[in-house]
Order: structure tokens, then sequence, then C-alpha cells
């Protein structure tokens, strides 16, 4: 597939895939299989407004690939979730859940909405509404939502409300869910203490030194932004900048995260922290630091910014957040990227635990949980490494990533006899 700078997400991921393709030798029919999608739902999604008048939103739900077993992925409410975007996020799923082995296939869903304009009463009727329309294509052994960016466990708690209205109390048909519905312990933090955990991972293994000595860059403060932020300061490393959608913020001896968060739980934003400096926020990605860790939307490094990209090691919390052309710029340069695939998957690898203990109807402590996280996302790092290094690193951790995961959709795919 040829290397352009205008590729759709859907066409970026299916660049990844391809390379994947290549190394695994895929057959041309597996390849036609796996660069498409299984089923996509398009649906109208009006909803009541407050003052009466009727707002009338599209919502997708795409299935990628389940030859591993259900469906699995989150919804994401955002002006622009468009099909393209749904599509990759769905395809990324596949090869999150393939690579660190849990037993789901890749979905996504969507609604084009800013959800910031909404009241809480208005969201709630776009949550029930969305989920009632593509309630006949998701189920328990089916299609597992979860929470992605502007939803959360609130959002989760109407899913499941909904989906239960129709077919009885049903907690395992979303994960993310509050723990007074059958969360999970741990779910909330996991995605950020997996980026944290690979982060941590990736230093060691390409010998950087130690986390006091290295700077970290985050674009993000959400639930993943904020978590690893938190986490990455608990395990020594100075956080110097981050961002949100209103404004960045520096300070060159690290951020006190703590207070971060108290101050962006008081104002809503990490602008005006006190004893922080302002910062463009696009020049937090090309900031002078060890780390980079984007964590908010896709895209973010592309051909207009990779040439300024001063970070040596880039741990993509967010999906897709780096562009096919940045990626190889980058790796030609010698930066380590290690991919969504395996950084974000700490969020799924719970949401399995989650569903697990629903399914058993018990629950498991947050020690327990955080436990296998590390052990299930250990492994998948170190498997990871292994097949770079078995390569003599001709491949980058990208596509180490990608062609063990479609190896297994693959193998999985063939034993149930279609492909
Ligand atoms: P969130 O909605 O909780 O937070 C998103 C954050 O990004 C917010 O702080 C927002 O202000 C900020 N943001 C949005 N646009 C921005 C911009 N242009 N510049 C700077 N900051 C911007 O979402 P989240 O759950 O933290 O997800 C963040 C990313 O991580 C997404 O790409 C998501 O797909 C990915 N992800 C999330 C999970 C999960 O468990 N939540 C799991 C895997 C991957």
């Amino acid at each position: 597939m040829e290397l352009r700078e205008d590729l759709t997400p859907f066409e970026a991921v299916n660049y990844f895939f391809h390379k994947a393709a290549a190394i695994d030798e895929l057959s041309d029919a597996a390849v036609a299989v796996l660069t498409g999608t299984y089923r996509e739902l398009r649906v109208q999604v009006p909803v009541r407004r407050d003052d009466g008048s009727l707002a009338v939103h599209v919502g997708y739900r795409v299935q990628h690939n389940g030859a591993r077993g259900p469906y699995k992925g989150g919804v994401r409410f955002h002006p622009s979730a468009d099909i393209e975007e749904v599509r990759a996020l769905a395809s990324l799923m596949t090869w999150k859940t393939a690579l660190v082995d849990v037993p789901f296939g890749g979905a996504k869903g969507g609604v084009q909405v800013d959800p910031s304009a909404l009241s809480t009463t208005e969201l709630e009727r776009l949550s029930r509404r969305y989920f009632g329309q593509i309630a006949h294509i998701i189920g328990p052994n089916r299609d597992i939502p979860a929470p992605d960016m502007n939803t959360n466990a609130q959002v989760m708690s109407w899913f499941m409300d909904e989906y239960g209205r129709r077919s009885g109390h049903t907690t395992q048909i979303v994960t993310g869910k509050p723990l007074a519905l059958g969360g999970s312990e741990g779910r909330e933090a996991a995605t950020g203490r997996g980026v944290v955990q690979v982060m941590d991972k990736a230093v060691a293994t390409l010998q950087m030194g130690a986390p006091r000595d290295l700077t970290v860059a985050i674009q993000g403060f959400g639930n993943v932004g904020s978590w690893a932020a938190r986490l990455a300061e608990e395990k020594g490393y100075r956080v110097v900048a981050v961002s949100d959608v209103w404004g960045a913020i520096s300070h060159t001896e690290g951020l006190d995260v703590g207070a971060l968060l108290g101050h962006v739980a008081e104002s809503g934003s990490v602008v005006d922290f006190a004893g922080s400096e302002p910062m463009e926020p696009g020049d937090l990605l090309t900031a002078d630091v060890d780390i980079l860790v984007p964590a908010a939307i896709g895209e973010v490094i592309t051909h207009h910014n990779v040439a300024d990209v001063r970070a040596s090691l880039i741990v993509e919390a967010a999906n897709n957040p780096v562009t096919p052309v940045a990626d190889a710029e980058l790796t030609s340069r010698g930066v380590t990227i290690v991919p969504d695939i395996l950084a974000n998957a700490g969020g799924v690898t719970v949401s399995y635990y989650e569903w697990v203990q629903n399914n058993q109807e018990l629950s498991w402590d947050e020690a327990d949980v955080n436990a296998r996280l590390e052990r299930k996302l250990g492994r998948a790092f170190d498997t990871c490494w292994s097949f770079y290094q078995a390569e003599d690193a001709a491949v980058s951790m990208r596509e180490a990533a990608f062609a063990l995961a479609v190896k297994r959709v693959v193998e999985a795919a063939s034993l149930r006899g279609y492909l």
C-alpha cells in the first residue's frame, strides 16, 4: 500500500496491517477479509433538547472482526466521529485484543455530537437513544461496548439500563461501569496504568536512565492522560508539560500532578495552574522532552510537525496519534514508538476482567486486578520486544506488534473455517 499523507484513519491502520501481512506472508484472501469490516451500522439518533426542539445526530457501530471472540470496543461522542474513524478504531481493537491475548474481536462506536453542548438530561436521552438503535447487533456474547472519548461510567450505566429494559438485567453488556453496577476495581485507571507500565518497560529495555532524570510531556488530561500523569509521577518521572482541549502548561522542574488534579477538579482545565507557565498547545508535541505521550485524539503527529518532534520515546496512549508518514520518519530517525495497540491495551484488558467477573457474578479486589493487568501487558511487551529483536530491528515495534496480532487473528479465523 502506498505511503501517502492524506490517508484516512482506516487506510492508515490498514497501511500498518499491510506491513504485517507481508511479514506474516498472508494470502490475498486473508488480506481482503481483514482490510474490510464484518458489519457496519449507521443509525439516526434524534434527541429532544431541553427547549423542546429536536436535534438529529448520526451514530455508528462497526464490527471489524470477531474470529477470536465477541466484538469489543468503546463508544465515542465527538463532533469528528465519522465512519472512517470508527472503522479505524474498530480494526485497532481487533489487533489490540489479539496482541494482549484477550478473547475478544474488534468493534467501535461513535456518535457525531459535541457533548459539552448538552445538558445531563440531553446526554442521557442521547445515550439511551443511540444504544437502543444498535441494540439488535450487540449482546453479552456478541458485542460489548465500553467508554471512549467523552463517554464514561455514567454513560455506561444508561447503556446498561436501556439494554436491560429490552432484554432483562445484563451487567455483561457493557464494561467500564461504576462499581455499584458491576464495574471492576481498577478499570478507571487501567489504561493510564498500562501506558505507564509499558513506558517503564521501554525505558528499562532501552536503558534510558532513571525515571527522575527523564522528562515526560502528555497531551490530553482526561481519563487516560491524567492517570498516566499521576502514575508516571508516582514512579519518579518528571511530568513537565500537559495539555487539554483548552490549552497547555509546563514547568521544567516537573508539575505537581496531585495539586494539578485538584486544580482540574475545581476549574475543569489544566490552564492557569498555579506555578506553571502557559504553553502553545502545538508546542507540547515538539517540546524538548525524553518521552512524549499523546493521550488525546488521533493524527496529532503528522508530516507538518514530525521534523520538530524531539522525544526519543513515544508512547501512544491515544489511538492512531502518529500518521504513517510521520511514523516512517520517526522510525528512520531511531525514535522508539510503543504503538497504541500495546500502549493503551490496559483498558480493554481490565474490561475483559470486568466481563469475566460479571459472568461469574463475583468481584476481584484492586490489587488482584492490577497484578493480572501487569502480567498480561508485561507478557505482551516482552513478546513484541523479542520479535523486534529476532528481526534484528529490521521491523519497528509497531510492525512487530501488528505481525503478532494479525497472525493470531488469522489462525483463529482459519480454524473456524472462514479463511
Ligand atoms: P477523555 O475524554 O477522558 O479525555 C480526552 C482528553 O483530551 C481531555 O483532557 C481533552 O480536553 C483532551 N483533548 C481533546 N482534544 C484535544 C486537543 N486537540 N489537544 C489537546 N487535548 C485535547 O478521553 P480518554 O478516555 O482519556 O481517551 C483519550 C485517548 O485514549 C483517546 O484517543 C482514546 O481513544 C484512547 N483510549 C482510551 C481508553 C480508555 O480506557 N478510556 C482506552 C484505550 C484508548
